[in-house]
């Protein structure tokens, strides 16, 4: 950490700054400078960079303080060199081989997910997805079927075994949850929601945590570190569109952030270029856009019948389109010196 000192800091207000740093058992080293002095602060501050900053920044004559090293911890490449890879129920997230995640946006009933989830297993999918408890922005909107739901995903996962990525909107669910999902999804309108996040780092079922659409990749790392604190270190991080002025499609897929995420991280990274698109026609070159620039993997919308889901139709792709485009990612995957897993049966 470094305190910035206004051009015409006192020596008294340079020499409070000093003592306070001294109080709290740091080192202070001060670069004289030309025309205004700069405090680096040395020493262990990890757990308390957050409470010293604002002291310090509230003591006369300080411009500004500025953290050197990242906010986030567990989840920084700093710490933590080499690229996590954690195993699911033998479906790898991270490493060579691509994580394909697909299912439909909700579980509306048994014979819409079962015929979901034979399909994308049938065309290379390593995972079930499918949301129980819907984070709908409009409270008139389906909100899931709740643990019917969960028993849905259940059953799909004895036939196909693939293991089910879920979401969970709210930390009482925690538990139920966990008693049927291989992966707890973190939303991203729940990005942000600490109690969850603690909740699901108490538990120890792997988390594909979502980027909020209006938060920054800090914030989004901040997040990873609250689940990672708890003892929850396999997390994958999802990158799923943001807000911009762009109105053409749903989000905006920020495809920068899974080069960012891979070089700040060493957490496997998924791509969600359903939701960033929110357009089935815009999926598949998104999804080899994702692939290319380095992603772990590809979360993706599929509904036997699009045009009668109950959620997201528009942006779902029917299982043909699916089974076609992990054809082309095959190939977009070995031009990056990546698998992506291949059809079965
Ligand atoms: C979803 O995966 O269906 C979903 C609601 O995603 P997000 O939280 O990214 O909007
Ligand atoms: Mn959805």
């Amino acid at each position: 950490m470094v305190i910035i000192m206004e051009t015409g800091a006192s020596p008294e207000e340079i020499t409070a700054i000093t003592e306070a740093i001294t109080h709290e058992g740091l080192t202070p080293f001060e670069n004289p400078g030309v025309e205004r002095k700069v405090i680096a602060v040395l020493g262990v501050i990890d757990s308390h960079k957050l409470r010293l900053m604002d002291k310090f920044q509230n003591l006369g004559g300080v411009e500004r303080v500025a953290l050197i090293s990242d906010p986030y911890k567990l989840p920084s490449r700093q710490y933590h060199p080499q690229d996590t890879v954690f195993d699911v129920e033998g479906s790898p997230i991270g490493g060579k081989t691509l994580a394909i995640i697909a299912g439909p946006c909700s579980i509306e009933s048994e014979e819409q997910t079962v015929a979901a989830a034979r399909a994308v297993k049938a065309a290379g999918a390593t995972f079930i997805r499918g949301g129980a408890y819907k984070p709908r922005s409009s409270p008139y909107a389906f909100q899931g079927l709740g643990e019917d739901g969960l028993k849905i995903l259940a059953a799909c996962r004895e036939e196909t075994g693939l293991p089910v990525v879920t979401e969970v909107v709210d930390p009482h669910d925690v538990g139920i949850v966990c008693q049927y999902a291989d992966v707890l999804q973190i939303g991203a309108r729940n990005m942000q929601n600490y109690r969850l996040l603690q909740r699901v780092g108490q538990s120890r079922t792997p988390v594909l945590l979502k980027r909020g659409f209006g938060a920054r990749i800090k914030e989004m790392l901040m997040a990873a570190e609250y689940l990672m604190v708890e003892g929850n270190h396999r997390v994958a991080l999802c990158e799923r569109g943001i807000i911009t002025f762009e109105d053409s499609t749903r989000y905006t897929t920020d495809i920068n952030a899974v080069p960012v995420l891979k070089h700040l991280s060493h957490l496997p990274v998924i791509l969600d270029p359903s939701h960033a698109t929110g357009f089935s026609r815009f999926v598949g070159a998104v999804a080899k856009a994702g692939v290319a620039a380095g992603a772990d993997g590809l979360i993706l919308e599929v509904h036997p019948n699009p045009a009668e889901a109950l959620s997201d139709g528009p942006q779902s792709l029917k299982p043909e389109a699916f089974a076609a485009l992990m054809e082309e990612l095959r190939r977009v995957a070995l031009a990056v010196d990546r698998v992506c897993p291949g059809p079965v049966g």
